[in-house]
């Protein structure tokens, strides 16, 4: 599974989630279950690579200007188990020992209806974070020097 789709599920949880450690152990949870859907994994390193970024950009945006703690280790305990695969890929470790990826059967199907299915759980993931999020900021003490300053400028200059 894209490491993107671990990463909005993970953030997702740990958004819900009571505490850190809670956080922490629900991203890490999902992690083997996400991988029983049936997905595609890149065989281009170079894919992989841009699955990274994409889902470090994913993980910016749902963060707010608010405690992100448990959303951070929500994805943090959902995209680590995929360390595994760059520690079998840069043969630190044989394939056999990747234990976290033996828990649950990988099941496999095409990219494009991966891809199809992967984009509904991110952007599902990411509307819920956000609309979570809209309830007002804890610290208002943020927004408003920038609403003053957008009121005092004046609209039209003094006759
Ligand atoms: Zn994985």
């Amino acid at each position: 599974m894209y490491w993107t789709t671990h990463i909005a599920v993970g953030a997702l949880l740990g958004s819900r989630s009571r505490s850190r450690l809670s956080a922490l152990a629900m991203g890490a949870i999902s992690h083997p279950l996400l991988d029983t859907i049936p997905h595609y994994d890149f065989k281009n390193k170079i894919f992989s690579a841009g699955d990274f970024i994409i889902g470090l950009a994913l993980l910016n945006l749902l963060v707010d200007d608010r405690d992100n703690s448990k959303i951070i280790l929500g994805a943090l305990g959902g995209g680590a188990p995929d360390i595994e695969g760059g520690l079998v890929y840069f043969h630190l470790i044989s394939k056999r020992r990747a234990y976290f990826h033996k828990l649950f059967p990988h099941s496999k199907t095409s990219l494009a209806r991966a891809l199809v299915q992967e984009s509904l759980i991110i952007a599902a993931a990411y509307l819920i974070v956000k609309n979570n999020q809209k309830k007002p900021p804890s610290n208002p003490a943020f927004v408003l020097p920038v609403r003053f300053k957008l009121n005092s400028v004046p609209l039209r200059p003094k006759s």
